[in-house]
């Protein structure tokens, strides 16, 4: 995996390997990014295999101009105010994803919302110009190891998954951004971060506390978790009444209503890139439920099983 000093050449060389998909490792002024396409399910799937994290948490998405994200998500009058404060800088903002959003629902991990930043670095800047399409990128580190500041962290971390890294020296900041939820219910910190919660109140009035776990799942509200309507039945062989099958690898027994198979060969990765976007769409009132298929506890299956487990508690308990 090459390590790139960023030049206009070098720059295109990794926005055309984001295109196909690939991971780039990238500066910013917080830390280094660990980028996909946004809008590539595979690519997004890759940044969790990459990470290894257990766990599908929703990224940010990187963009180069409020405009663009106004492309993606609705900004009601505080996220523009902040924007127009810190943007381009370390604050993320959590605000509604447009219906059009053509971002990955693995990106923002099935949820109504999406969490986006404008970065302020010249290099990150000339990649997401390059791209012309959002980026979708989490520290460039493995999950549960300290966020990568210099390019060659992330070489020793990661330098396997990508394929390449823009070598920006080490990072201005050197701490995440704050992540601030801007949505109709008020405005609260959901992440701490290189901003203080004092100057974002400063922008957009006292910040309320974040909402209890089981109060976010109110109609409106943040959901900390996506989890479908329906009840999900894990594990499932046999068919149920009116029952949608969520199915994995080649074996699919008969007798379901609809059928939406996350990977007929037993890819993982391919199976997270479907999650979200099968379970959306099987989530409808015609069917009796969701039964799911056994998919293998081992990479990415982990976090799949994971996500999948949460979603059956959210639908017959209070839990998330
Ligand atoms: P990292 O992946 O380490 O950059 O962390 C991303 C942070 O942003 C995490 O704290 C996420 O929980 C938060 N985040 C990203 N997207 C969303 C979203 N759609 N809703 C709520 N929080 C989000
Ligand atoms: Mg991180």
């Amino acid at each position: 995996m090459p390590i790139y000093a960023p030049i206009q050449s070098t720059i295109e060389k990794a926005a055309a390997l984001l295109a196909e998909g690939d991971l780039v490792a990238f500066p910013t002024e917080t830390v280094y990014g660990l980028g996909a396409d946004a809008t590539n399910d595979r690519a997004v799937a890759l940044v969790f295999k990459a990470k290894a994290r257990p766990q599908f948490n929703p990224l940010i998405v990187h963009v180069p101009s409020v405009a663009a994200a106004e492309a993606l998500a609705e900004l009601d009058d505080r996220a523009r105010r902040l924007t127009q404060r810190f943007w381009p800088g370390p604050l993320s903002i959590v605000v509604k994803r447009r219906t059009d959003c053509p971002v990955s629902h693995l990106a923002t991990a099935g949820l109504e919302t999406i969490a986006l930043r404008s970065p302020d670095h010249h290099v990150a800047q000339a990649l997401l110009r390059a791209l012309g399409r959002p980026i979708a990128a989490p520290s460039a580190n493995v999950s549960g190891r300290l966020s990568p500041t210099t390019a060659e962290h992330v070489a020793k971390d990661l330098g396997r998954h990508v394929k390449a890294i823009l070598d920006g020296g080490p990072c201005r900041i050197g701490l995440e951004s704050s992540v601030v939820a801007c949505l109709p219910e008020g405005a609260w910190l959901l992440r701490p971060g290189a901003i203080s919660a004092e100057s974002i109140a400063e922008v957009v009035g006292p910040l309320r506390p974040a909402p209890a776990a089981d109060v976010a799942r109110a109609p409106g509200m943040l959901q900390s978790h996506y989890a479908p309507a329906l009840p999900l039945r894990l594990e499932a062989g046999r068919a149920n009444a009116n029952e949608a099958l969520l199915a994995f690898g080649g074996q699919v027994p008969n007798g379901f209503a609809t059928v939406r198979n996350l990977s007929p060969e037993g890819n993982l990765t391919e199976a997270a890139a479907h999650l979200f976007a099968y379970l959306h769409e099987l989530d409808r009132p015609e069917f009796s439920a969701i039964a799911v298929m056994p998919i293998p506890e081992r990479d990415l299956g982990i976090a799949i099983n994971d996500r999948l487990r949460r979603a059956a508690q959210g639908t017959t308990s209070t839990g998330i």
